[in-house]
């Protein structure tokens, strides 16, 4: 049970406002600890990942870098449209996916999900993103019913022609970018998507067995509750099967600019934080489930196995890859993505190797954004140490604002922490940053962070 003061106290001790808010979700991240690896070093420490990749089932993640709009709520820094360097891009990425299968990455795994983000993964056509999943298939079995979602911009997936040969290529879920339903907004956001379009899109795509998922946003330029309300109603009409709600980040040079001349559009922390509270309640009173309440796959397969600690291997540049006990990156700069593959070496440039510290904190993060929460068995069994005694002091901070349930097989979050779980997770970040960095604090994108990673 919640009571009105410790709404207060989330409100005041653990909400991220406006101006503080940075998209960390849904993983841990200890940028500080990160190692540069030098290209003559890759092959030796693919190695080290085989190693570590010790589940069966894994998950890939593809990432298509460019887009061809510009809209100013946009944090993923995408690559301006080029049809040249497309073309050199899918070639690379191509050639990435043989060298880690010729690497044995794939020997004996099977692949759960495959996500194809960016950027707009749709500004490549049918015919490329078939070719892709084909040479996925080409070195790793799929497991059966694999989830292959594409996130997409609406006006790539209009005509049921494209529906059909995404459908036909495998696709079998999309995420649309929405963000919200106001016609103001949106012109302000330089965006224009209407109800009518995103609802034709949702019908379209499940006469192909596609199911699709719209991205929602809170604390957009000028948004006020009314609005968040119509967009809520608007959701209500459109149906999608899943629907993710988040804040909005202001990273954009674009909207720093537009928020430098125009102040009065920074929505304030108290009408965010009602947004949030509203949005995420309704989200649990429609039956969409999200970070913090996921509680079977149904919805969004490739984040609940993600959130269940299935090994993510990313192919791109700019992607991050996960085992359990290490990870590592591509490299950030597209022509030395591309010189790299050319040459036959995985470009992979830094990587960190997690120290068992690193790794409880990661399960506690991820495991806490299902519904289940932690376990407490597992995690004895597999760290050999009690959470209740490794995390006392965040689970008593957690608990005091009411946002922890605890038994003793069991941490998960209660009702309010679920509707602030990127509150939570960020609490959990800080604690594990303060532990091992020496003061190491999270950077956020408004103070010139530009790595995105998915
Ligand atoms: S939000 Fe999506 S569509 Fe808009 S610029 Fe970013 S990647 Fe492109």
């Amino acid at each position: 049970m919640i009571s009105d003061s410790n709404l207060a106290a989330i409100r005041t001790e653990l909400f991220y406002g406006s101006s503080d808010y940075t998209k960390n979700q849904p993983d841990l991240f200890v940028p500080h600890r990160f190692q540069m690896l030098a290209p003559s070093q890759v092959k030796g420490y693919l190695e080290s990942v085989k190693s570590a990749l010790t589940s069966s089932e894994i998950l890939i993640y593809i990432h298509i870098p460019f887009c061809f709009s510009e809209c100013l709520f946009c944090n993923s820094f995408p690559l301006k449209s080029d049809p040249q360097l497309q073309s050199q891009y899918l070639q690379a990425l191509l050639k990435e996916i043989d060298l880690m299968a010729a690497a044995g990455i794939f020997a004996g795994k099977t692949a759960k999900c495959i996500y194809f983000g960016g950027g707009t993964p749709t500004i490549f056509p049918n015919r490329d993103i078939k070719q892709i999943l084909e040479r996925i298939r080409s070195v790793i079995p799929l497991a059966e019913g694999c989830s292959i979602t594409t996130e997409a911009h609406p006006v790539t997936i209009t005509s049921k022609e494209r529906l059909k040969g995404l459908a036909e290529a495998g696709v079998n879920r999309i995420s649309m970018g929405c963000q919200t339903f106001d016609p103001d907004i949106l012109s302000l956001c330089n965006r224009n998507n209407s109800e009518e379009q995103i609802g034709a899109v949702v019908k379209a795509a499940h006469e192909f067995g596609i199911s699709v998922n719209i991205d929602m946003m809170a604390g957009l330029p000028g948004q006020s509750m009314e609005s968040l309300e119509r967009d809520l109603l608007a959701l209500e009409r459109v149906k999608p099967d899943a629907v993710e709600y988040i804040r909005h980040e202001i990273v954009n040079p674009l909207i720093v600019d537009l928020y430098k001349e125009k102040p009065e559009l920074v929505v304030s922390d108290d009408t965010l934080f009602n947004m949030v509270l509203t949005a995420q309640r309704w989200m649990k009173g429609a039956g969409y489930e999200q970070n913090g309440s996921y509680t079977n796959d149904r919805q969004w397969a490739y984040r609940y196995y993600w959130l269940q600690e299935l090994p993510i291997i990313a192919f791109g540049v700019r992607t991050r890859s996960y085992t359990t006990t290490l990870c590592y990156d591509k490299h950030e700069d597209l022509s030395t993505y591309v010189r790299m593959t050319d040459k036959g070496i995985p470009p992979i440039g830094r990587h960190i190797v997690l120290t068992k510290r690193e790794q409880m904190f990661r399960t506690l993060m991820l495991n806490i954004q299902l519904a289940k929460g932690l376990e407490v068995g597992l995690f004895k069994t597999r760290y050999e140490v009690d959470p209740f005694a490794v995390f006392a002091d965040l689970f008593n901070k957690l608990k005091r604002l009411g946002c922890l349930e605890e038994a003793t097989d069991f941490v998960r979050l209660s009702e309010f922490g679920a509707l602030f779980v990127e509150d939570v997770c960020d609490c959990i970040i800080d604690e594990a940053l303060k532990e091992d960095s020496g003061g190491a604090t999270r950077m956020p994108h408004s103070e010139g962070s530009r790595s995105v990673r998915l």
